[in-house]
């Protein structure tokens, strides 16, 4: 299987060059030239699998300079039973009116970005082996909360590595906040931006593409890589995770096989929903796939003004801070597998998105991408109204992000009649977002963050995950704010660590 970038597709790349690189030199992402299609006997095979097996076949496909027995030994470390509480890496819950939810927060860091970010160090380090890099790779992350953790857990202490990473100084939650300045480990920097996650980004992106940096990292032996989802590295292994939610419907009598399901995905840099399209493609039976997004409802405006993307509007911070983004990246990579990999195209329309921040896809383009998604949003008010009303009817407590995702899947059953059976995201453990739970369910709040996981355990009965329960007894260890347009500033760090 080959890679190429969306910006320009002359140049074939092998797959673990491009998770090395983890963005082309162009600025665009790297992306599969084709479809791998999963065959009847891959599907009976996935059946009888458990995570791990499943996610080796399905990175089988798109890894194809990785052996076999490679994956699977990556796949046993990453999704080991301590790490993910038990063998059961993405279980599914059925709620009522046919919502599945997929959890996707049993991992270190109560969140999905764990699913990809404990499989990404093993695919990086072995990608730099296989195309002989020897220099350290710096890892550099833009996060809206969540990725930066799950980053730091996955890469910290990891031989031949290095990682940084950036947060919007108001544009996460105490408890994320409180998970990235005490990670441990001796490779690891964190650093928050006085901005919100759009400008760290663009900041992390401005770093990747600028010659001076590279050239001054390289002459100290290091390289720039990227553990944001813009690294082919990140959004292979959730692909997984849609085809293995299928098989335990298929086993427990929820669908049967071949029959159609829909996919709702609380949607911010586009990443998990892309995975469950190109899930699609390769054959997993999908009928539409909802893409759930905040107030900041870019990607809503999009799906519904056929095509139109337009990020000059105010950014809002809100509940669900995850989903804070007006530039959703990983939507470049739709627009090149809906325009049949037309760089050129691609490359233009990134280009009025860097300059004027809006563009407008061509009418048969959209077209194809109407077949596949609907969209939809609520505000924080709705998201909340949700968590109650979740939490009252069917005894389910989920988190702001998840929240989202499960009323605009509600309204889009109301809306069309639809009443295909839907898989839904579930992005996050509920207590990495106790406040907003909390004040959700009428709790009253204690003024300590790590108390509040009492007080939601003392109002629901669930109890909190390991992991967040544990911050209480650390010390915050980093404390650096820069301007964003000091960010370049803070390379220099690197070298220190
Ligand atoms: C990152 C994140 C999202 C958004 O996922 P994308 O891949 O960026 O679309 C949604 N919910 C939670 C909890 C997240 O951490």
């Amino acid at each position: 299987m080959e890679y190429v970038s969306t910006r320009d597709k002359s140049r074939k790349v092998s797959a673990s060059y491009a998770i090395a690189n983890g963005i082309a030199p162009d600025g665009g992402l790297y992306c599969p030239t084709s479809f791998p299609a999963l065959t009847a006997e891959d599907w009976h095979a996935l059946a009888n699998l458990d995570y791990k097996g499943r996610s080796a076949l399905v990175l089988g496909k798109f890894l194809t300079d990785f052996s076999g027995e490679e994956l699977a030994d990556y796949a046993a470390k990453a999704y080991a039973d301590d790490k993910f509480g038990g063998a059961d890496t993405a279980p599914v819950v059925a709620l009522g009116g046919g919502k599945h939810m997929l959890e996707l927060w049993h991992g270190p860091t109560c969140a999905f970005k764990d699913m990809a970010l404990q499989m990404l160090p093993h695919l990086l380090t072995a990608s730099l082996r296989k195309t002989g890099e020897t220099r350290t790779a710096c890892i550099l992350v833009a996060t809206s909360g969540d990725t930066g953790k799950a980053a730091l857990d996955g890469f910290h202490d990891v031989e031949g590595t290095k990682i940084m990473v950036y947060y919007p100084v108001d544009g996460v939650s105490p408890m994320q906040k409180l998970q990235m300045v005490t990670q441990e480990g001796k490779n690891v920097e964190v650093v928050a931006i006085r901005g919100n996650f759009d400008d760290a980004q663009s900041a992390v992106k401005r770093i990747f593409t600028d010659e001076t940096v590279r050239e001054g990292l390289d002459k100290d032996g290091m390289m720039l890589s990227s553990a944001n989802s813009i690294n082919w590295g990140r959004l292979a292994p959730q692909i997984a995770y849609y085809v293995s939610a299928y098989c335990d419907m298929v086993k427990n009598g929820a669908v049967k096989m071949g029959g159609k399901i829909n996919i709702c995905v609380p949607t911010g840099n586009f990443g998990n929903i892309l995975a469950a399209y190109i899930a699609k493609q390769m054959g997993l039976p999908v009928n539409k796939l909802i893409c759930a997004s905040n107030r900041n409802n870019v990607l809503t405006d999009f799906f519904k003004k056929g095509g139109s993307y337009d990020k000059n509007r105010d950014f809002y911070t809100t509940t669900s801070p995850s989903m804070d983004i007006l530039i959703s990246s990983n939507l470049e990579r739709l627009l090149f597998f809906a325009s049949d990999y037309d760089d050129k195209l691609v490359a233009a329309l990134m280009e009025q998105l860097a300059k004027g921040g809006s563009y407008q896809v061509a009418a048969d383009v959209f077209a194809k991408i109407e077949s596949d998604f609907d969209a939809g949003c609520c505000d924080d008010a709705a998201a909340a109204q949700t968590i109650r009303e979740v939490w009252e009817n069917e005894h389910y407590l989920c988190d702001t992000h998840t929240a989202v995702a499960v009323r605009v899947y509600e309204d889009y059953r109301a809306r069309t009649g639809d009443t295909t059976p839907a898989v839904i995201a579930s992005t996050a453990s509920p207590f990495k977002f106790c406040r907003s739970v909390i004040e959700a369910l009428g709790g009253t709040l204690e003024k300590d963050d790590v108390s509040q996981l009492d007080v939601l355990t003392g109002l629901t009965g669930v109890p909190a995950p390991a992991p967040l329960a544990a911050l209480a007894g650390k010390t915050p260890r980093f404390d650096r704010v820069v301007d964003k347009t000091d960010i370049l500033s803070t390379v220099g760090l690197l070298r220190d660590l």
